[in-house]
């Protein structure tokens, strides 16, 4: 088979396939009693999910579905419960007759086999509105640095460069994933800090720096001239402005997935992220109702880890739908995420009664969703004027009484978000319901 960049469609949809299935059969079915408990309902059983067509029959979950009542607690249940002898029984494969042959003859072996297969020993914080600790095992940490290493290649950078990380050590996805993209490529990095980071310039031949955004890399001065690229995490189109020679290119994941995506060298922001199809399956979701639809919610599925499971999980993420067919630039046939995705986006940071608070914009569509007193509702986000705000307004159009509906709204959305909407108004004659994000 092809290399993992340059497989077609069609053989990309097959180890898709393939992968999907080990993931719901091995790891998914015998060792989640979360997902056992979601999909249970549905009806599906784990041998039907053979395919990713067959995902659609599961209903898509985020933080707030795991969180209900805002406790970060409930992220354990992501974590798969895997004994050493439920390994042995649902684990197919090479890496079995490996543990079983070893278990034989060298019985620590086995175990410490096992144990790296399936015991956390590392945690990052995702989550938008709670924070949400997501385990990774030591074989999953092979995984985040074989995918770093091909961002690294998609960044067109190798082994012989060092990498200065100026990224805040605040535990995050990128916080986590990019040492392990510098050593899955063999390439040295210090992951300093801001401060340290302009100390270890000054003494290292750096030739790529890492930077949250303008700010970060103004504070760091004039860049030594070897430094070749910029890595920025946001979608601050400043840093171009500033990095002078440097070729500045885009790190991002979902703050709850465990690798970074990457432009290529070649196309920059237009070519966008290109990512792993064979680690994971991309969707994308209309966030009001949770329906497939052509743009709207990134939603990912990943493949091949175990630690935290993510299966359809949405990322609060906003994009235009994927790119596909090879990169224009590099030749990559990976699905690409397009220059506008937006982080975050569902997870509003509102002025409401004059506090800055995390708002689910989700939670709050499902708290509208359906209501008989309403035949309409629309969330609008909108900016304050003169600041750098927004708040978060519900419109409704009542079947009854007004007053009543927007105060059973308001209620109902404070009880699934944590926290009511900035206004409810009341505006007649409409019949769906929509999130409208800022343009
Ligand atoms: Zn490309």
């Amino acid at each position: 088979m092809a290399r993992w960049d340059r497989r077609s469609p069609g053989q990309q949809a097959k180890f898709q396939d393939a992968a999907l299935a080990r993931q719901v059969s091995e790891n998914l079915a015998p060792f989640s009693p979360y997902w056992a408990r979601v999909v249970r309902p549905t009806g599906i059983r784990a041998e039907q999910v053979t395919r990713v067509s067959d995902l659609a029959a599961v209903p898509v979950l985020g933080e707030r579905d795991l969180c209900p009542d805002g406790d970060p607690a409930g992220a354990a249940q992501l974590v798969l419960h895997v004994t050493e002898a439920g390994y042995a029984r649902h684990t197919g494969g090479p890496a079995l007759r490996r543990a079983l042959r070893r278990r034989l003859t060298r019985p620590a072996a086995y175990a410490r086999q096992v144990q790296d297969a399936v015991r956390p020993v590392t945690y990052h914080l995702g989550g938008l509105a709670v924070p949400l600790p997501i385990a990774s095992t030591r074989e999953d940490l092979d995984v985040i640095a074989r995918a770093g290493a091909r961002a690294w290649a998609v960044l067109g950078l190798t082994a012989d460069d060092l990498l200065v990380s100026a990224l805040p050590p605040d535990g995050a996805l990128t916080a986590m994933a990019l040492p392990y993209a510098a050593l899955g490529a063999g390439a040295p990095g210090v992951h300093a800090g801001l401060e340290a980071a302009a100390e270890a310039l000054a003494v290292m031949p750096a030739t790529v720096v890492a930077v949250a955004d303008a700010d970060a890399l103004d504070a760091l001065g004039r860049l030594p001239s070897a430094v070749h690229t910029v890595l920025v995490t946001t979608d601050d189109t400043d840093v171009a402005a500033l990095a002078e020679h440097a070729r500045v290119l885009r790190v991002w994941g979902p703050p709850d997935g465990r690798w970074l995506y990457a432009e290529c060298r070649q196309g920059g922001r237009s070519a966008g992220l290109h990512t792993y199809p064979d680690l994971e399956v991309l969707e994308t979701v209309d966030p009001a109702s949770g329906e497939s639809a052509p743009s709207g919610e990134l939603v990912i599925t990943q493949l091949g880890v175990r630690g935290s499971a993510l299966l359809r999980w949405r990322t609060g993420a906003v994009h235009e739908g994927l790119l596909s067919g090879a990169c224009p630039s590099c030749g990559r046939t990976v699905p690409r995420i397009g220059p506008e995705v937006r982080p975050g986006a569902l997870v509003e940071q509102a002025l409401v009664e004059g506090e800055l608070v995390a708002l689910d914009l989700r939670a709050a569509a499902g708290a509208l969703a359906g209501r008989p007193d309403i035949t309409g509702w629309r969330i609008r986000v909108q900016p304050e004027p003169g600041t750098t705000t927004s708040s978060v307004v519900v419109a409704i159009s009542p079947t009854g009484r007004p007053r009543q509906a927007a105060a059973a709204a308001y209620a109902d959305i404070q009880a699934v978000a944590g926290v009511g909407p900035s206004q409810v108004l009341i505006e007649e004659g409409f019949t769906d319901g929509a999130i409208d994000l800022t343009p």
